[in-house]
This record gives structure tokens, sequence and C-alpha cells, in this order.
């Protein structure tokens, strides 16, 4: 499971600090410089280390701590407050239009798990909301990404609207949308073309699709497993599309975690949900608040 060896050794961590009645200058610097060796095993971005060994140092040294009755459990509740705001502080909704249908784009890498996770959105939507979404086929590149979504359409009994490989992504973007009016659905998600890396035709095309569908939220979904790779990745599409939140995958694995607690610091967007596997219903809100009380147990 992520996370492990980071929680591992920030528990440890905290466990030095927790029950001390007084808490010196040193006790926290020597606490600061654990947690910061931590997050940085952990593969949490350099610049997003510092900042927050800096905020927990001048916050742990603070009136805060020292005025309080348990100064111990006091710098711990610093350290969790900070890995909270961390990792986005409140969790957020997924934003629904006042004309619907919401439009939904998803975006990211080949292989992030964008069509499967298509298929855990549509599956979460239905379940709280009674509505079945309508997926939209529009990756035209790889022949079977339309047969994925069918398929995976078929399993949830959903609706997939798809035109083949020869009509332009756009269109078919617009089409599905238009389609989703039609039938008074309430969402619609697009699942829209991936590439091994970042390249401008890609760009390009999510950008005009953005542009022909003005949807209401665009999902960037990034692979956990991938480290800072995934960072980079979410600055990079959110440079170019303004995205409005990121779903990070395979939070089952044994990642480290560095990409949980960095892509918030450097995209300032949030992370709103995260796979916890292949099945469909394999997917939950991401809480940063119970993701730190996780870490820090
Ligand atoms: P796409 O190319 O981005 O559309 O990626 P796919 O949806 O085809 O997913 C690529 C692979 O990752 C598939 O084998 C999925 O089953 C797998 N996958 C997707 N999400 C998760 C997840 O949260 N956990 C695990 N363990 N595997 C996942």
């Amino acid at each position: 499971m992520a996370f492990e060896g980071l929680a591992d050794r920030l528990q440890n961590t905290i466990q030095k600090i927790k029950g001390k009645g007084k808490v010196t200058e040193q006790d926290v610097k020597e606490m600061t410089r654990e947690v910061r060796l931590a997050l940085l095993e952990a593969d949490v971005n350099f610049k997003v280390v510092k900042d927050f060994v800096k905020k927990v140092k001048e916050r742990a040294v603070g009136q805060e701590v020292m005025d309080s009755l348990t100064p111990g459990q006091q710098v711990i509740k610093v350290v969790k407050e900070e890995l909270t705001a961390l990792m986005g502080g409140d969790q957020s909704k997924i934003a629904v239009s006042d004309r619907p249908p919401t439009v939904i784009m998803m975006v990211g890498l080949q292989g992030a798990g964008k069509t499967t996770t298509t298929g855990k959105l549509a599956n979460l939507l239905r379940k709280k909301h009674n509505r079945k979404p309508l997926l939209v086929a529009a990756d035209i590149y790889r022949p079977a990404a339309i047969n994925q979504l069918e398929t995976l359409g078929k399993q949830l009994s959903m609706p997939v609207f798809s035109m083949g490989t020869e009509v332009n992504p756009v269109d078919i973007a617009k089409k599905g949308v238009e389609q989703a009016k039609e039938n008074h659905d309430e969402y619609v998600i697009i699942d829209t073309a991936g590439r091994l890396h970042v390249d401008t035709d890609l760009m390009d095309e999510l950008a005009q699709i953005k542009d022909a569908v003005k949807p209401d939220e665009i999902f960037l979904v990034v692979d956990s497993m991938t480290g800072q790779d995934a960072v980079n990745v979410a600055e990079n599409f959110n440079d170019q599309l303004d995205i409005s939140g990121v779903i990070l995958t395979k939070l089952d694995g044994d990642t480290r975690g560095g990409a949980a607690l960095s892509i918030k610091a450097v995209t300032d967007k949030p992370i709103k949900f995260a796979g916890t596997g292949e099945k469909l219903d394999e997917i939950e809100a991401f809480h940063p608040e119970r993701m730190a009380s996780r870490i820090l147990g």
C-alpha cells in the first residue's frame, strides 16, 4: 500500500516528541530534519519539502506550541495540519453545471488509467446520483480504446457514444455532448486520447476539445507509481489546459507517495479522487485530512 515507508518514518519521528512536556528549539530542529529526510525519501518534490519544513518549524517553535499544556501533542497537530494543507485542505467536490449536462473531460498520458477511471467515475456518479452518465469515446488513435470503453459501458450498463476512428475527436466530443443534452443526461464524461509523452499535437487537440465543449471539469489522470514524473506531467497539463483537478491512480501499489504529496503544491489544483485497484468500484474521494491521519497514525 502507498505511503508505508513514509508513514513508518514519520510515526517514529513524532513518537519521540509526542509525550514531551517541554519542547525546545533543538527538539523541533531534530524533528524537522527527520521529517525532511522522510519526505525526500518518499520522493516528494524538493522545493515542496523545503517550504513544508519551513512552515512546520515556524509554527512549532511559536507561541501556539510553547503556551500549550501539551507541547509534544501540539507539535504533532502542527505537522498534521500542514500535511493536510499540503495535500489540498478541504476535499473539493465535482462541479455541477446549472444547465445539465455537467461535462467532464478526462485527460492524461497513455497507461495512466484514464479509460478505467472514466468507468470508475461513471459508476461513482451513478451510485451517488442514480443517473447514468453518457460516456464518450474520443480516443481515435488507439482503436482498442473505443472497444475498452464500450466493454466498460456494457459491464456498467451505461451508454457509450462513439463514432469510430475516422471522425475528428473534437467533433466526436461535441456530438457526444449534444446527444447527452437530447437524452437529458446529467453527466457526460469524455475519454480523450493519451500519448506516451506530453506532446504538442496532443495538447492542441485537447485544447480544441476544451474550447468546443467548455467542460465543467477537466480531470487529469496520473499514475502515482511514476513519482516525480507524475508531478511534471501534472504541471505540464495544467500549464496547457488549466485542469480543474487530478485523479491519482494506482495508490494500491507500493508508491512512495511523493506524487500525492507534491501535486497540489506544484499545480495548486486539488487531488479529487484516488484509484485503489483495477476494479470499477476501487475509487475513493481523496480526503487530505484522512490521508494525513493515515500517514501520521
Ligand atoms: P489509459 O491508457 O490511461 O486509458 O489506461 P487504462 O485505463 O487502460 O489503464 C492502464 C492499466 O492500469 C490497466 O491495466 C488498468 O487496469 C490499470 N489501472 C488503472 N487504474 C488502476 C488503479 O487504481 N490501481 C491499479 N492497480 N491498476 C489500475
